[in-house]
């Protein structure tokens, strides 16, 4: 079971490893927790009138579309999207955003997934939320909360049989290493670097690195993954950041998707190459 906080979230976040996994056999749910209706239209091609005034229905149709290319099931928690507040001070949260929300309270529909599909790994954000919008925390607060409360046959008794998820992970999407190590492999084979700017701003901020526990190898799923990414077009420039640096440069130098192992009910050693190890 991989948590997300809005459609596109699933294809730019753990992505390939999703593609692997279900290439092997495994049955892997995506779960969206809001709807994306705040989010901004981040291609220029698709920034027209005709698609503001259907935004909601087009993100439903581009999950779809994702979902079909990463061979996942999906599930709408149905929370709505808070939005990324800017400006100084922030404005508050909109009323009724899936990030004012009570924890044990929002925590509850994902318990109720987690009874159902019965997922022995579940992932999700970090406390930061991988980076900090609200839908991103919140999410990483419900998934943790829903672990720790799927198998208790106290906590949330209308809401299915119990069941205990055996592994938790956080994705870990960018590390000092990764970056440094795709800049370098981008400027070796000739490119510009779309990275540049984001290690300079990235200076003084914690390094993720060290809290990789698993290392998941799927190079050869990082082109499903660019698909999947497509697909939400009104989310995912064809000509943007992400498409910048060479398929091949990428696959070589940085083959693996990365998570921090954080609960864990069985023995694994460390590190990790599969998210699986220890699960018989
Ligand atoms: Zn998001």
């Amino acid at each position: 079971m991989a948590v997300h906080a809005h459609p596109d979230d699933e294809s730019s976040k753990g992505a390939a490893t999703t593609a692997k996994y279900v290439a092997e056999g495994v049955d892997v749910l995506v779960v969206t927790c809001t709807g994306g209706e705040r989010g901004s239209v981040l291609n220029p091609k698709m920034d027209r009138p005709d698609v503001w005034a259907n935004i909601a229905d087009i993100r439903r149709a581009e999950m779809d579309a994702a979902r079909a290319i990463l061979g996942v099931e999906q599930a709408w928690l149905g929370f709505v999207d808070s939005g990324l507040p800017e400006g100084d001070p922030l404005p508050p949260l909109p009323e009724g955003c899936f990030a004012r929300q009570d924890v044990d309270e929002a925590a509850g529909p994902l318990v109720r997934l987690m009874r159902e599909f019965r997922p022995h790994v579940v992932t999700t954000y970090d406390e930061e939320g991988g980076y900090p919008h609200p839908d991103h925390i919140m999410t990483h607060k419900i998934s943790v909360a829903a672990f720790d409360a799927a198998g208790v046959p106290e906590r949330y008794p209308d809401l299915g049989e119990p069941w205990q998820p055996l592994k938790l992970y956080y994705d870990i999407v960018f590390s000092k290493g990764k970056i440094l190590v795709l800049h370098e492999a981008i400027l070796a084979a000739g490119f510009e670097s779309p990275y540049e700017e984001w290690i300079k701003r990235g200076e003084g901020r914690t390094d993720k690195g060290p809290r990789i526990t698993t290392r998941v190898d799927c190079a050869e799923y990082f082109p499903v993954r660019d698909d999947a990414l497509r697909a939400h077009a009104t989310q995912i420039d064809p000509d943007g950041f992400w498409f910048q640096v060479p398929m091949e440069v990428q696959q070589r130098a940085w083959p693996t998707e990365d998570f921090q192992l954080v609960r864990s009910l069985v023995d694994s050693a460390m590190p990790e190459s599969d998210l699986f190890a220890g699960i018989a």
